[in-house]
């Protein structure tokens, strides 16, 4: 541990001056600034010396030379460019660290996993640029890849949306996108002071554990489900999933519901992902 560099604000600061490097909102770049924040998310994360890391957004290497250190490996995707001289300058002292340049969203990181790594389980740590989390979310579960664990930093808002229990107003599409592929927790909040610049909203820590196997119905039909239950959040299910354009007649949503022990007059909201899934199964294979 002696070779670790805690990052302050102002040896930040001064990396960030000496290369003349200024921060872009556009690509989301608020940067850690806070030691115990940093390590907390990486413990949190529970990655041992075992594990092989993929980051998206190291920003100046804050995150990832913690992960260097606690991590076998760390191959981490950076969109900006400008960034490779710093990364060069904080990251010198790793040899278990690999930065790829290029937009987390384009690159075809199942093959550049497995190129390097071959079947090696994944762990994802990052402190996720906040204009893009749901479609990076997306693309990660959706990777095809062993993914074993995603720990990730969102605005406070997302972090309880994607932990939503039904029932509450933070349950919806996103919650149950996330637990269809994992179980998820929210193990820290995290004030906006420990951001260079401070965003405007306070953030959170998700762990995701993911599932060992995905629930098996075809995930395109469940989420084609959902989304037309979350459609209209005041209306029962029955008229949410009647009136969203299904080429099914009401009397046969009611039969599907009923076939699915599920009280058409409930509202999407109070259903469980486990009933979800049973209404999935009921529904026919073109709808
Ligand atoms: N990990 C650093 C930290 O915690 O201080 C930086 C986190 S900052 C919130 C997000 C980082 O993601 C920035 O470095 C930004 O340039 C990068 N980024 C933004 N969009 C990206 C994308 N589509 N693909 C890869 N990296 C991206």
């Amino acid at each position: 541990m002696d070779n670790k560099r805690l990052y302050t604000p102002s040896t930040i600061q001064e990396i960030l001056n000496r290369h003349g490097f200024t921060m872009t909102k556009a690509l989301g770049q608020n940067f850690l600034i806070d030691g115990n924040t940093v390590r907390g998310i990486v413990q949190g994360s529970g990655v041992t010396k075992e594990d092989r890391v993929l980051e998206i957004g190291p920003g100046i290497g804050t995150l990832t030379e913690e992960l260097a250190l606690e991590a076998k490996s760390v191959l981490a995707v950076e969109k900006d460019q400008r960034l490779k001289p710093i990364l060069e300058e904080t990251l010198a002292d790793y040899d278990n660290v690999e930065i790829l340049f290029g937009d987390a969203l384009k690159l075809d990181l199942k093959k550049e996993w497995e190129d390097r790594f071959g079947q090696d389980p994944v762990h994802i740590v990052a402190n996720l640029p906040y204009y893009v989390t749901t479609p990076i979310l997306g693309a990660l579960f959706d990777l095809d890849l062993p993914l074993k664990s995603l720990t990730v930093m969102v605005q406070k808002e997302v972090a309880e949306r994607m932990c939503g229990q039904e029932g509450t107003k933070d349950y919806g599409a996103l919650s149950l996108f996330i637990r269809y592929h994992s179980d998820p927790e929210i193990i820290r909040q995290v004030p906006n002071s420990v951001f260079i610049p401070r965003p405007k909203v306070d953030s959170a820590v998700v762990h995701m554990l993911v599932k060992d196997s995905d629930p098996g119905i075809p995930k395109e039909k469940f989420f084609r489900i959902v989304k037309a239950a979350f459609s209209k959040r005041r209306k029962t299910i029955l008229n949410a999933l009647s009136s969203y354009g299904f080429s099914l007649t009401k009397a046969e949503i009611r039969e599907i519901l009923e076939k699915s022990n599920i009280d058409s007059i409930r509202r999407g909201e109070t259903l469980s992902l486990t009933e979800f899934l049973v209404l999935a199964i009921n529904f026919p294979h073109e709808f």
